[in-house]
């Protein structure tokens, strides 16, 4: 198995693949890793957020990564590390990057817009306000390792 570092080029194209991601932010030497969403464009990722202890996190300290892979098996995998810092796009200073983030993610993600609607109506809960936030990259690695093909395997089994 060969492990190789991804060139810019490739990382951008792999994360604008993808969408399903890592996102690590700390807090007083603490850190704290959640699943979320995303769509990236050149320099930016941007999210739609629930309220809660990420966002109180990222607020306090704003420097983030996020970790994004696609493992197809233990000699075959991508993953990209982007690093960056969060902004949070309120109304009314980012209307113009909220929208563009709303359809960027509205796009691909209706249905958790629609599940979060769904819990806000049942719960009352202002906390669950969705908000957008967006990760201004600063740099960004990639390593891919690349397997020797099934069919390899098979023929030296023989
Ligand atoms: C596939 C997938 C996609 C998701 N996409 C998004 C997205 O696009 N946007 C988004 O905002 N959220 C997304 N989530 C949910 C996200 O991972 C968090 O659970 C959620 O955002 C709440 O995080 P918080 O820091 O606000 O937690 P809070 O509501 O403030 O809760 C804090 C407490 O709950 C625990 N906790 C929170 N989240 C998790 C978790 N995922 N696993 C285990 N413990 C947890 C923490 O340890 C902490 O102690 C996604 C989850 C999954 C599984």
């Amino acid at each position: 198995m060969e492990i190789n570092e991804m060139t810019q080029k490739e990382c951008g194209a792999f994360l604008a693949t993808a969408s399903l991601g890592r996102l690590a932010c700390s807090f007083d030497n603490q850190p704290y890793v959640v699943p979320i969403y995303f769509v990236y464009e050149p320099d930016y990722i941007y999210v739609l957020s629930t309220f809660g202890q990420k966002t109180e996190w990222m607020r306090a300290n704003p420097k983030v990564c996020l970790e994004v892979d696609e493992i197809t098996s233990q000699s075959q995998w991508m993953s990209v590390i982007a690093s960056g810092r969060y902004q949070e796009l309120p109304e009314p200073q980012y209307t113009a990057e909220r929208e563009h983030a709303r359809r960027l993610l509205g796009k691909r993600y209706q249905w958790w817009q629609n599940a979060l609607g769904e819990r806000q109506l049942r719960l009352g809960d202002d906390l669950i306000t969705p908000l957008f936030f967006r990760i201004h990259i600063d740099s960004m690695t990639g390593l891919r390792a690349i397997g020797e093909s099934a069919e390899c395997g098979k023929a030296s089994l023989e």
